[in-house]
């Protein structure tokens, strides 16, 4: 097995990954460490919870500890989808280049310009960006690309869903062509592999793991929720959801519980929190600050349950999660894959729940398919009681069998979820996956995408709708 002494990594690096507590490299980092440091371009296929971050973070503090920076110059780029994603790799960064002298800025939304164009205006060797600001920082004259020796594109199948390829495009445009390019995608769709052929010179292909596998230390499970009436689905949903944690009982130390959509992301929240569980929401809408208090207390373990969009817990880095529940399945199959791998990372064992309702049919059928197993169905555990339930809208208390081991229930949660439904009616609001880049009023529709609303496919889907998820919509229709 590689050792990270025998990877030609900086020694100042290699001590800081010892005190990171790392003691091998992972397949990605052994893969991709050795090109990028003989300066070759490197194509990584690998999803997050691989270690990819260090295989590309690693090289990069090593090759850049010689030299400055320049005012205004960056030595290096690494353009992210998500700021989430983009403050992660920042955090990743102060972690391995504790050791070293290296400057970092990061440009996201949420962020002042005043205080980047400082530390830009001094020269930074690393500059961490969501392709959007990034932008918008070159047009107002701040920053001039012309000196970026390494550039990392992380998550680029991200990108391309988010409609950010032309700006990925355009930036590889104003660095120079003798640039090294690190680039990583979880999966190879024709337009990144369009991208790749363009822009990377003979790189090395270092692919870890099956496209969208799911790692086999998470078990995975299903409840089927039909209402009898469309309007009482979502309510019975969230009823599920509690009945599910309450059953896992003190296995479930804390959990991500994913929502489709933004405003599901509050209501979720909030219901749990009016039935007494630690929860706390986390969508793109919320303020970045707000965003960050929420990460932190989840990360640190004073925050049970994050309520969360995809976009928002995209790249989350929390090594012990026990439980994923997805409140309902994602319209974009490969989330699911992201989704469930926020639990049983590095080895450990995880669960993930996920509830389908009457109009995720077909989302689920495409998360089987794309995963290649079966996903098993148990039985929904407010489904006895809720016959008599449904016909008079009786009280959601006599819909609960294991109410007794539930933590104390507060007199107003009904109400509150009588409240929480109100908001749900009018138009389906999927998580605006764009507006997390905080581009400000710029359209990012141009390019060659093309406009994924009017292709009549799947809400959410952003600019491009991975062929496999066609195929499984077309085949249904055959049939
Ligand atoms: P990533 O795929 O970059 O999101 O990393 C997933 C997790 O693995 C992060 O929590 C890293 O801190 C951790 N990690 C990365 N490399 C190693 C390693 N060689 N050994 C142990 N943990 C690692």
């Amino acid at each position: 097995m590689t050792k990270f002494s025998e990877l030609n990594l900086n020694p100042k690096v290699l001590k800081a990954i010892d005190e990171a507590g790392y003691e091998t490299p992972t397949p990605i980092q052994a893969g991709a460490i050795p090109p990028a440091l003989e300066g070759k371009d490197v194509l990584g296929i690998a999803q997050t919870g691989t270690g990819k971050t260090a295989s590309f973070t690693l090289p990069l503090i090593t090759m850049l500890a010689r030299g400055r920076a320049r005012a205004r110059m960056p030595r290096s780029l690494v353009l992210c989808p998500t700021r989430e994603l983009a403050a992660q790799v920042a955090e990743n960064f102060d972690i391995y280049a504790k050791n070293v002298k290296l400057s970092k800025a990061l440009l996201i939304g949420g962020v002042s310009f005043k205080e980047q164009d400082a530390l830009i205006d001094k020269g930074v060797d690393v500059l961490i960006a969501t392709p959007g600001r990034l932008l918008d920082h070159f047009e107002r004259g701040k920053l001039i690309l012309s000196d970026v020796k390494i550039m990392v594109v992380d998550e680029a199948d991200r990108m391309l869903d988010m409609g950010f390829i032309p700006d990925i495009e355009r930036i590889f445009g104003l660095t120079p062509f003798t640039r090294q390019t690190l680039f990583f995608s979880a999966t190879m769709a024709p337009e990144i592999e369009r991208v790749t052929n363009t822009f990377l010179s003979a790189p090395a292909r270092v692919e870890v793991a099956r496209q969208a596998t799911a790692s086999e230390t998470i078990e995975q499970a299903a409840v089927m929720v039909k209402a009898a009436r469309r309007d009482s689905e979502a309510k019975q949903k969230r009823e599920v959801l509690r009945a599910l944690i309450e059953a896992e009982g003190d296995a479930c130390t804390n959990a991500i519980i994913f929502c489709n959509r933004k405003v599901d992301v509050d209501i979720v929240a909030k219901s749990l929190k009016k039935y007494g569980f630690d929860a706390a929401p986390i969508h793109g809408d919320l303020d970045q600050s707000q965003r960050m208090r929420t990460l932190d207390g989840f990360r640190e373990g004073s925050l049970r349950f994050l309520v969360a969009s995809d976009v928002a817990a995209r790249g989350l880095d929390v090594p012990s999660v026990s439980h994923v529940f997805n409140f309902d399945v994602p319209s974009h199959a490969e989330d699911y894959v992201h989704r469930i791998g926020r639990t049983g990372r590095a080895g450990r064992s995880g669960k993930a729940f996920t509830i389908c309702g009457s109009k995720d049919d077909k989302y689920f059928d495409a998360v089987e398919k794309l995963i290649q197993k079966e996903i098993p169905k148990i039985d929904n555990p407010i489904a006895k009681a809720e016959k008599p339930a449904k016909k008079d809208d009786a009280p959601e208390e006599a819909a609960k069998p294991s109410r007794s081991r539930s933590r104390s229930r507060k007199p107003q949660a009904e109400a509150v979820e009588a409240q929480a439904e109100a908001p749900k009616a009018p138009q389906p609001q999927v998580e605006d996956e764009k507006r997390d880049s905080n581009r400000g009023g710029r359209s990012r529709s141009r390019g060659k995408s093309g406009g994924g609303s009017d292709r009549g496919g799947v809400v959410g889907m952003g600019d491009h709708m991975p062929e496999f998820i066609a195929l499984s919509f077309d085949e249904r229709r055959a049939g």
